[in-house]
């Protein structure tokens, strides 16, 4: 009866339900999960993972956390929300005032919404009214052309990757900065001039064309998994400041320990005008996402002609229950000192991984904190490579515009049985394909 009712859901499956980024001829009903604990997945045929990315690569706390489990039911049980527009709840006020304590004094006012996407097309909205609201108008932002901001109609406009271009324009005007070296010469020393005079070059110097923000992620995850160069953001954080723009960092995917810090800019002490997080702030069990600015962005939104404050928000923004699962996964984070444990095991992946780079199908081994990039000959090798991977019991997913960056970002409570496992299975699947 056990296969019965599996073959039951994939049925059902092929025949309802639209797959987000999926070939239609592609059959995701195939690896039908139905639990995990830890850093495990078990699928409905009794196979079991190890899941190498973490969900849609924000389960830091793993699968079924007793804690942010019991968090989560206990908030469902009191107030599963109340309308944030027109009164309020103590998780959303302890998130926010939590957040604050994690971040530079003047980054202490957080706006809350349900995903990245709307996360980012959110701060777009800040960082235009802001410009507006203190009386110089402007609107042209500055993005690396191989960034990822979201799927919504604004983020992914932001985001040129080709999946992800659509013919319909965003209304805010966007010059967009092509790397200057490759994916993998990127995080060289030597990468950083080329990389700032890019930037210098894209936010120019027309003093009627001062953009309103350059958004960038410190690492560029769905553009390949690209690491940048040390003294990147600092440099950025310079030339903002020396044009008079914002600074808008997406750490959507590095918050939360994810990158070897609490936060990626954290490593080079810069303070960003706007920081948009997600992922990781709920371990994924429940939809949230943070855009916390600086206090002079926020004060200017009371300069608002039609509201005096800011005219947006959603039905589920400041969630009650995706407070208190971002609290409950804060407290997991502080605790169990997942921010040192992702900056451990991600050096010691990488230093075991760097011997693949010996093999012919390996280009390059490279990532930040617990976010480990396997980069490959081609999209055709990474694909047979995560097909063998995931034969061997480990799940892991291709990256970048070409697809052959594989990459590794299981949940931050790794331990050294489960880097030794990934190690194995991947040494393996690439013996298997060579
Ligand atoms: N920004 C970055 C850096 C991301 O990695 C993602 C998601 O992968 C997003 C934004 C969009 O977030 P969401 O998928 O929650 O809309």
């Amino acid at each position: 009866t056990k296969v019965r009712s599996t073959e039951t859901a994939r049925a059902r499956d092929r025949r309802h339900l639209w797959h987000t980024w999926t070939p239609l001829t592609a059959d995701r009903s195939e690896l039908m999960l139905t639990h995990g604990e830890g850093y495990r997945v078990w699928d409905a045929d009794g196979n079991e993972y190890v899941d190498g990315t973490s969900s849609a690569l924000s389960a830091i706390c793993g699968y079924a956390h007793p804690e942010v489990t019991a968090a989560v039911t206990r908030q469902l049980g009191r107030l599963h929300h109340f309308d944030l527009s027109r009164g309020s709840h103590e998780p959303a006020g302890r998130l926010a005032e939590r957040l604050a304590g994690y971040l530079p004094p003047e980054l202490s006012r957080t706006l809350f919404v349900n995903s990245g996407s709307e996360g980012f097309d959110a701060a777009m909205l800040i960082a235009a009214g802001y410009w507006q609201h203190v009386g110089t108008p402007r609107s042209r932002m500055v993005t690396f052309a191989l960034g990822y901001h979201g799927a919504t109609l604004l983020s992914r406009d932001l985001s040129a990757l080709p999946r992800v271009a659509h013919p319909f324009r965003s209304p805010l005007p966007v010059t967009r900065v092509e790397l200057p070296v490759t994916a993998a010469e990127a995080r060289r020393p030597e990468s950083l001039p080329l990389l700032l005079d890019a930037f210098e070059k894209a936010i120019g110097d027309d003093p009627d064309d001062v953009p309103a923000a350059v958004v960038v992620e410190p690492f560029l995850n769905v553009g390949g998994g690209i690491v940048l160069p040390p003294g990147f953001l600092r440099g950025l954080r310079d030339l903002c400041d020396a044009r008079g723009t914002l600074l808008v960092l997406d750490e959507v995917f590095t918050a939360y320990g994810r990158s070897g810090r609490m936060f990626a800019c954290r490593r080079e002490d810069v303070e960003p005008d706007i920081l948009i997080t997600s992922k990781g702030l709920t371990s994924g069990y429940v939809p949230l996402a943070a855009v916390t600015v600086q206090q002079r962005i926020h004060e200017s939104f009371g300069r608002d002609p039609i509201l005096g404050g800011i005219r947006y928000g959603h039905t589920n923004s400041g969630h009650a229950v995706a407070c208190a699962a971002a609290l409950a996964t804060l407290d997991v984070l502080d605790r169990e000192n997942l921010v040192a444990r992702a900056e451990h095991y991600g050096t010691y992946l990488r230093a075991r991984l760097a011997g693949l780079t010996g093999a012919d199908e390996v280009t390059d081994v490279r990532g930040t904190g617990l976010a480990v990039v396997v980069e490959t000959r081609s999209g055709d090798t990474a694909a047979a490579l995560l097909a063998r991977a995931q034969a061997r019991g480990l799940l892991l997913r291709p990256q970048g515009p070409e697809g052959k960056a594989v990459l590794i970002a299981p949940p931050l409570i790794l331990d050294a049985e489960g880097a030794e496992f990934i190690t194995d299975r991947l040494e393996r699947s690439l013996a298997d394909i060579a």
